[in-house]
């Protein structure tokens, strides 16, 4: 999952991660960084053909965002309940991006929609080693 630069400036990191949490979801790791133009395009690659690329590309580098590397049961599942729909206004009641998005773009919260995409993006951002997946000697 990715909070998006508006959930950092609207200061609510701790409530999404306490509601991450909450959920049961276990974070496996997690970091706050700044995209440049070339990393955000990369990861956003799938999207390049459609209209809203650059203006999402230029959203995602408009400040900080914090990485988390996600683990449990039916993970992707429960996280995306617990997110919503991509546009606010079509998100259930209670859901993350229904209480804190603005609009279809800037919807505080990215999450990956299938276990293939999960670990490609999960190791976009982390290694194996932050992951915690090299045995001790
Ligand atoms: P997600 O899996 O729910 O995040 O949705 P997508 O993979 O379809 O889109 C990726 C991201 O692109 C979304 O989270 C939005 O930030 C943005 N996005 C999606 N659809 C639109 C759109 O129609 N217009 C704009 N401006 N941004 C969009």
């Amino acid at each position: 999952m990715i909070i998006k630069p508006d959930g950092v400036k609207k200061r609510i990191i701790g409530e999404i991660l306490k509601r991450v949490e909450g959920a049961g979801l276990t974070v496996k790791s997690m970091r706050m960084l700044q995209l440049d133009r070339k990393t955000a395009g990369r990861f956003y690659a799938v999207h390049k053909e459609r209209p809203f690329y650059q203006s999402l590309i230029e959203f995602m580098i408009s400040g900080p965002v914090v990485v988390v590397a996600l683990e449990g049961v039916n993970a992707i599942t429960r996280y995306r309940n617990l997110i919503g729909a991509t546009d606010p206004d079509k998100a259930e009641e209670g859901t993350i991006r229904r209480q804190f998005g603005e609009s279809i773009e800037v919807n505080t919260v990215h999450g990956s929609d299938s276990a293939e995409n999960g670990i490609l993006e999960t190791s976009f951002f982390f290694s194996t080693a932050e992951l915690g997946m090299i045995p001790e000697e």
